[in-house]
C-alpha cells in the first residue's frame, strides 16, 4: 500500500482522486506513490512526542530514585 505524493503541492493525494495516469488533480504533475510506512512514521510521531516521552521517562526515574531513598 502506498500513497501517492505531489512534490510541487507538497500534499498527499487520495488514490481515488489522483487521476487515472497519476496525475495530480491541482497542478497536473505526476504523482510519486511513497510507501504508507514513511508517511505514517513522518506524520503520526513528531519529534515533540520524543521529547515528551524522554522528559516523562526521566521524571519518573527521578521520582524512583526519590522513591527508593526514601525507602531506607
Ligand atoms: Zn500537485
Amino acid at each position: 500500500m502506498a500513497v501517492p505524493w505531489c512534490e510541487p503541492c507538497e500534499r498527499f493525494w487520495n488514490p481515488a482522486s489522483v487521476s487515472a495516469d497519476g496525475a495530480c488533480p491541482t497542478c497536473g504533475a505526476a504523482v510519486e506513490a511513497r510507501p504508507d510506512s514513511d508517511a505514517a512514521a513522518a506524520h503520526k510521531v513528531p519529534w515533540h512526542f520524543w521529547v515528551a516521552i524522554t522528559a516523562a521517562a526521566i521524571y519518573l526515574g527521578w521520582r524512583a530514585i526519590q522513591g527508593i531513598v526514601l525507602l531506607f
